[in-house]
């Protein structure tokens, strides 16, 4: 049973910070999450709910601050919820980080001698996002776009968010603008009506190039050839207009139809001297400036001479693949989302690069397919989605026996357990190099290393 009341006031001290960067106050051992608590505060709470193992506060008054509180430059942080760490100072966000990561590691991994690195960070932790999804919503007959407010449906409108590259915003506030000019009305959830559902803004930051993505729940669009028209003469650099049309009651932003209304099908960017062409469906990591730091750390850790077969699981467009390739014999990548692939032999040929093979599948399905064909790698990169390794796709590594896997991770959690998997059948983690590619969220990608024993 808890120690405490629902609506009891009582004094804390925060101890810790979890995954969703609330503050952790404990009373007799009972667990309390504080949003906006930081370690080492003290604090009267309020207690607002309580379950059998831990309970929910409402910051009411901070006694000691801590040194790394910072005053969130975001008006709107406290009602948005896509960031969760804007009251703590960057410094202190990285150290945050690299805690949680290491923990991990000894908790789910059991991996208590593993190097755990500073977290790399970024030098400008602002305005470093390269694509924008936004819901459109209506409110007294206007419309809105913005984000939901937090776990609710509720739409809120947003001028600027200040993690997003500043042309993303205004691209979103301009093709609201001339939508809700021309008579377009807002998809409607719960009635599964109304037109627009997402704009979408993906910014190529190297070569400056702009796609806008407008997310409709029937492929007709009133004054369509109006919208566009108007777009294109109050941006006459866009790159690239398309709609796409998703007809299911879903939260999936995207739906299976894309058509191009306006200009090219894809935008292009470059990683470090690889130039990638990206289609609206396709993955792409949205922090450029740090992605650049993660593969590089990859290649790194990929350690290759130039004679290596490399497997590249979960490749998306082929951006991994690409970056090894050069120093590599021949790079085999695999990836489900069949676009994605489609674009991953695309940006080999824009970038004459003979070396590699790209294949549609499921990478547990596909891997051991060509480990009973004889292919197999001296070096193999995963970057999965959050689930982690399907654990098919890891007994497969540990029967093919790669001198080297580089693990990339953007859930610790499961990284956590997928080295503990690899560990057990034959792998040593020499080191997890954190990169932030989420400043002012809790979210933290993550590389390691392992090796053959
Ligand atoms: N390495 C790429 C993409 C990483 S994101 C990059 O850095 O850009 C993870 C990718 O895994 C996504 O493109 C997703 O479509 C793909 N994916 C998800 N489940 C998969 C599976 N079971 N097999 C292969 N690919 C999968």
């Amino acid at each position: 049973m808890a120690p405490i009341q629902k609506n009891d006031y009582i004094d804390v001290v925060f101890e810790d910070l979890t995954h969703e960067g609330s503050g952790v106050a404990k009373i007799d051992g009972y667990p309390i999450f504080v949003p906006y608590g930081l370690p080492g505060e003290k604090a009267k709470i309020k207690v607002t709910k309580l379950n059998k193992g831990y309970g929910f506060g409402r910051l009411m008054e901070l006694y000691e601050e801590s040194p790394d509180r910072a005053e969130p430059p975001c008006p709107i942080y406290k009602q948005c919820g896509g960031c969760q760490l804007q009251h703590l100072s960057y410094e202190g966000q990285l150290k945050a980080k690299e805690k949680m990561v290491r923990e991990l590691m000894t908790r789910i991994g059991k991996l208590e001698e593993v190097n755990v690195l500073p977290v790399l960070g970024m030098n400008e932790p602002w305005n470093y996002r390269n694509k924008a999804q936004v819901p459109v919503g209506e409110m007294e007959g206007g419309l809105v776009a913005g984000f939901y407010a937090k776990r609710s449906h509720e739409i809120i409108d947003m001028d600027e968010c200040l993690i997003q590259f500043t042309e993303n915003d205004e691209m979103v506030r301009l093709v609201k603008g001339i939508c809700e000019k021309h008579g377009v009305k807002a998809y409607n959830e719960k009635q599964h009506k109304g037109t627009l559902r997402h704009i979408m803004v993906r910014t190529g930051q190297m070569t400056g190039e702009l796609m806008i993505v407008l997310v409709t729940r029937t492929p007709d669009m009133p004054n369509r050839r109006k919208i566009i028209e108007e777009i294109v003469e109050a941006v006459p650099n866009i790159t690239s207009i398309i709609q796409n049309v998703n007809t299911k009651r879903t939260n999936v932003i995207l739906g299976d139809q894309t058509i191009t209304l306006w200009g090219a099908d894809v935008i292009s960017d470059y990683i470090g001297d690889i130039k990638f062409e990206i289609s609206p469906r396709s993955f792409y990591q949205v922090n450029p400036i740090q992605t650049k730091v993660l593969y590089d750390k990859t290649l790194e850790y990929a350690d290759l001479s130039g004679h290596e077969t490399v497997i590249d699981a979960y490749c998306g467009i082929g951006t991994i693949s690409l970056f090894l390739a050069k120093k590599a014999k021949k790079v085999y990548g695999v990836e489900i989302v069949p676009e994605a692939i489609e674009d991953a032999r695309k940006n080999a040929a824009l970038n004459e690069i003979t070396n590699v093979e790209f294949e549609v599948g499921e990478a547990e399905t596909v891997i051991p397919n060509w480990y009973k064909q004889g292919i197999t790698a001296d070096t193999l990169v995963v970057d999965p989605p959050r689930k982690g390794c399907d654990e098919n796709l890891l007994k497969t590594i540990a029967a093919m026996k790669p001198k080297k896997v580089v693990y990339v991770s953007c859930n610790p959690a499961t990284l956590a357990r997928d080295l503990r998997y690899l560990e057990d059948n034959g792998y040593k983690t020499v080191e997890v190099q954190p990169v932030d590619m989420f400043p002012q969220t809790m979210h933290v990608e993550c590389v390691s290393q392992l090796i053959l024993k």
